[in-house]
């Protein structure tokens, strides 16, 4: 048995003990995960299992399965769409290829044409005019065959990308990702807190957090700029969102302009150091539009953040966040309330 083999038998022998041992179903997701952790070869699933450890909590099922949407549904939905992209960069290269072939195809018939056109000219025999005739007629049918070809491989090709498209678009709603920011959706976000809340019990030392943030004055942004810088700067915002968060942070766009994250197991300081960092970051950028390099200013974010208190549900929990965030506004906008 080769080494490579001998390992990972090992790993799975590991990870079947090891489910046993915690009591978690060894079904094929589990399997995947555990193998996962084992191998210690995803460094954030490695952090998100101690962190959690750490404040108390259990290695049972249900963490089991935040841990497999957050790790390994993640990972999964990056090969599809990694390798769907590569398929997309293919096909698009074929229709370079069949469309620079019929340029060709086409400068050849013209100079067909010439040709014929030539030989009309130089001569008054009925003979050669006729050979001149057939010379066009048999070029005018390449061409005809070529376009008939062409035609039918670029409908094939074109229905291959609206399989492609659907496929990524069914991927995403599934993955509960936002298709404009690449973030967690507001799906993703109701059901991983609902998850998390379900199991905090507000009293611990790490805390259950949500971080609301929201994009300052955006309409006026976008009323000067258009909605496609608009779009440019909300993914610039995720972006900061996303760069600055820890592993088991869960980063979302939650509507429109607005952003929630949840810190599943927040020390105290760690979500206001988060929300000061990103909100410094937004405001220290200078904008420049993408197309045309014009200088676009900056654009500044308001936050408020709250943590789960024993009890509380999560609408509760995100009513806070929120009521702290439009204090951010009320008290000038461009920063943080908690
Ligand atoms: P405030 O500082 O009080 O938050 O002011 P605001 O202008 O940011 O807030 P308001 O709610 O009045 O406007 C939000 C704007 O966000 C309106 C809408 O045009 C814009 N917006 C919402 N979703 C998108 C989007 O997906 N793309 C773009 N470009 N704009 C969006
Ligand atoms: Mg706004
Ligand atoms: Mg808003």
């Amino acid at each position: 048995m080769s080494a490579c083999l001998q390992y990972q038998m090992d790993i799975a022998r590991q990870a079947v003990s090891f489910m046993a041992d915690h009591g978690i179903a060894p079904t094929p997701e589990n399997f995947e995960l555990w193998t996962l952790y084992l191998a210690g070869v995803d460094e954030g699933l490695g952090v998100a299992v101690q962190q959690h450890l750490n404040s108390g909590g259990l290695l049972d099922g249900a963490f089991s399965e935040t841990l497999f949407g957050q790790f390994v549904g993640h990972r999964d939905a990056v090969r599809v769409a990694t390798e769907a992209e590569s398929t997309a960069s293919k096909t698009l290269n074929r229709i370079k290829e069949l469309l620079s072939k019929a340029t060709l195809d086409h400068r050849e018939y013209a100079v067909s044409l010439g040709r014929g056109a030539q030989k009309l000219e130089r001569s008054g025999e009925v003979k050669r005019i006729r050979a001149a005739i057939f010379d066009l007629i048999q070029a005018n049918q390449k061409i005809e065959r070529r376009s008939a070809h062409l035609e039918h491989e670029l409908l094939d090709t074109l229905s291959r990308i609206a399989g492609l498209n659907t496929d990524l678009e069914r991927l995403k709603a599934e993955t509960r990702i936002d298709t404009l920011s690449g973030l967690a959706n507001r799906k993703r976000f109701d059901e991983t807190l609902a998850h998390l809340a379900s199991k905090a019990d507000g009293c611990q030392r790490r805390r259950l957090t949500v971080v609301m943030a929201d994009i300052d004055h955006f309409k006026t942004f976008n009323d000067t700029w258009g909605h496609q810088v608009g779009d440019q700067v909300i993914r610039f915002v995720a972006s900061i969102l996303r760069a600055d968060a820890g592993p088991d942070y869960v980063v979302c766009r939650y509507g429109g302009e607005e952003f929630a994250i949840i810190i599943p197991n927040a020390s105290s300081g760690e979500p206001g150091l988060y929300a000061e960092t990103v909100r410094r970051k937004v405001c220290a950028k200078r904008l420049t539009r993408r197309s045309t390099k014009e200088k676009l200013g900056a654009v500044t974010i308001s936050l408020g953040i709250a943590s789960h208190r024993k009890g509380e549900s999560v609408q509760a929990l995100v009513a806070r966040a929120d009521a702290n965030l439009y204090r951010s506004k009320r008290d000038g906008r461009n920063q943080v309330t908690f």
